[in-house]
């Protein structure tokens, strides 16, 4: 899970990871013969029974911030990678608005044709809800917003289907699920609570979270397959 790429270090924020470290990163998974599948292909899979490649991996940009396209987009295509970017679907060509008033950075978020193009590419464009709110504890109203109502106006923008989610801040509850779900996507991430399989709930399923003060060392530990059991494991 990554959610800013840039080409300088920025101390005050945990979620921007250089084009430098990024490109490390996505060259360690390509000479260890990692290939990139979506969500959606992931669910596909689940469901059918069907195998997926030894080394699959999915690789997920919270927030959808321009950053992604001018900066990792081009570091995949590099190593001939995809990601899943998830869109808040009313920050559209806008910004991060959800941060307002807590002294963060304005930051820009993709616009139409950009997102189109990703798309186009092979690239998976999720939603990550209408307000980017915090989903448990939401009404049975707001939670429709959020899943139902963001997929709708996503698919308008798009001109195509919208099948996963990102719950905002990686948090949910039961009647958040269940709005996913009735929504229609087939499969949401959470960040990582501390179920043993990955794909035990693909509706709240884990993700690493990259850090800007990995080393490349860090990384490699966290891409490992035993690293979600290890911190399940440590959580008992
Ligand atoms: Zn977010």
């Amino acid at each position: 899970m990554y959610h800013r790429i840039q080409p300088e270090t920025d101390k005050r924020s945990d979620l921007a990871v250089t084009v430098k470290a990024f490109q490390s990163q996505m060259a360690l998974l390509k000479k260890q013969g990692y290939q990139t599948i979506t969500l959606a292909g992931l669910s596909r899979s689940c469901r059918d029974k069907t195998l997926l490649p030894a080394r699959s991996l999915i690789i997920t940009f919270d927030d959808a911030y321009a950053s992604v396209y001018e900066w990792a987009r081009p570091c995949l295509a590099a190593v001939g990678f995809i990601a899943t970017v998830f869109v808040v679907s009313r920050s559209v060509g806008q910004y991060n608005f959800w941060d307002d008033g807590q002294n963060l950075p304005r930051l820009a978020c993709l616009g139409i044709s950009e997102l189109r193009n990703l798309a186009d590419a092979g690239w998976e464009i999720g939603s990550h809800g209408a307000e980017h709110l915090n989903m448990a504890d939401l009404s049975h109203e707001q939670l429709k917003q959020e899943t139902a109502d963001s997929k709708l106006e996503l698919e308008k923008k798009l001109e195509r289907p919208v099948e996963v989610f990102a719950y905002p801040f990686g948090s949910w509850d039961e009647p958040a699920r269940q709005a996913v779900q009735s929504a229609g996507y087939c499969a949401a991430c959470a960040i990582s609570p501390g179920t043993s399989s990955v794909t035990a709930n693909l509706f709240a399923l884990r993700r690493v979270y990259v850090k800007p003060t990995d080393s490349l060392w860090d990384f490699r530990r966290k891409v490992s397959p035993w690293y979600l059991s290890y911190r399940a494991w440590k959580k008992r």
